[in-house]
Order: C-alpha cells, then structure tokens, then sequence
C-alpha cells in the first residue's frame, strides 16, 4: 500500500471512529478518496443527507453530543 493510501485509510478510519458517534451522521462512505463522504442529516433530513467533509464536522462539533 502507498503512504498517501495509507494515510487517507486512517483518516478514513478516525473519520468513523468520531464523527460516526454524531447522531445526525447516517453514513461515512468506503471511498477512502471521496472528498464529502460524511452523509449528515442535519440540516436537509434522513431522506437527502448531506455530503459533508472532515473539516465542516470538526467546526460543527455536533458529534460531541453537547
Ligand atoms: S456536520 Fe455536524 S451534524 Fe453533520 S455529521 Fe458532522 S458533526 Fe454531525
């Protein structure tokens, strides 16, 4: 496997280890290459996720559950 890979592998897998516990998050996707693989139902509901990426989670902080 090459470091970049690598890399986004474990991002991928930090991603689900935080951002999964987020009761608004309905699914992280497996493409460890797609840029929003965040579905959040936040703001547009179950039925139409949201795709978002690591960086709008992390500013949200809804995941923390406060
Ligand atoms: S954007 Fe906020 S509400 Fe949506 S999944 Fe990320 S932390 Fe949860």
């Amino acid at each position: 496997m090459d470091e970049l890979l690598e890399l986004k592998t474990d991002l991928r897998r930090l991603t689900v280890e935080l951002i999964g516990k987020c009761k608004y998050c309905s699914l992280i996707s497996s493409d460890v290459h797609y840029k929003t693989p965040i579905y959040c139902t936040k703001f547009t509901g179950d039925i139409h996720p949201t795709c978002v990426d690591i960086h709008t989670c992390l500013a949200c902080q809804e995941y923390k559950g406060t």
